[in-house]
């Protein structure tokens, strides 16, 4: 791989299935154990109403990493860490035992088949904004968070 500049890439956790906030904890864990990756920040623990999925309510949370891995190396990463949690896809949207999104990276904008950033529904959702701006309040606007109050959302540590 090239050595290249670490990039500050920024990713949402969610799960509704299992024991999502060990599935959490141990994503973050292993998130920092990738290779050229650390994770530099984390959000608190959120509990939420499912938005467009079913089930439960999910576990949420935003980690911020700096890495060297190229974007889509870094997206093979997530989906094998979600595969190791058990994730399965029955359908579009259903509960699950891990998600790993990257919402950023750097400023990049990529549109490939597998890999669209920044994350295009990040927007919709209370479950993403409210962590990631914790961690990167200059990346959320006032007039995107004012966009999902209504969705419930409630920060379980600080
Ligand atoms: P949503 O994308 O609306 O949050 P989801 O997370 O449940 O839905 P998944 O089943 O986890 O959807 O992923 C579906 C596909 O999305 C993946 O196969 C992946 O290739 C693609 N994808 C595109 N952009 C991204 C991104 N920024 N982060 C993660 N996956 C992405
Ligand atoms: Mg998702
Ligand atoms: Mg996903």
């Amino acid at each position: 791989m090239d050595v290249r500049e670490p990039v500050v890439a920024y990713v949402a956790l969610g799960a509704n299935l299992g024991q999502p906030q060990a599935a959490l904890a141990q994503a973050i864990d292993a998130l920092d154990a990738l290779p050229y990756t650390r994770v530099t920040a984390r959000s608190s623990l959120y509990r939420t109403a499912p938005v467009d999925a079913g089930g439960p309510d999910f576990f949420n949370a935003v980690v911020q990493l700096s890495t060297r891995l190229p974007a889509p190396v870094l997206l093979d990463a997530l989906q094998n860490l979600e595969q190791a949690a058990g994730r399965e896809r029955p359908y579009r949207h259903a509960p699950r035992t891990l998600d790993l999104d990257l919402l950023l990276y750097g400023d990049a904008r990529i549109d490939s088949p597998r890999l669209t950033v920044p994350h295009p529904r990040m927007h919709e959702r209370a479950f993403v904004l409210v962590p990631l701006h914790e961690l990167a309040p200059a990346r959320v606007g006032p007039d995107a968070l004012a966009a999902v109050a209504g969705q419930r959302i409630q920060r379980l540590d600080a």
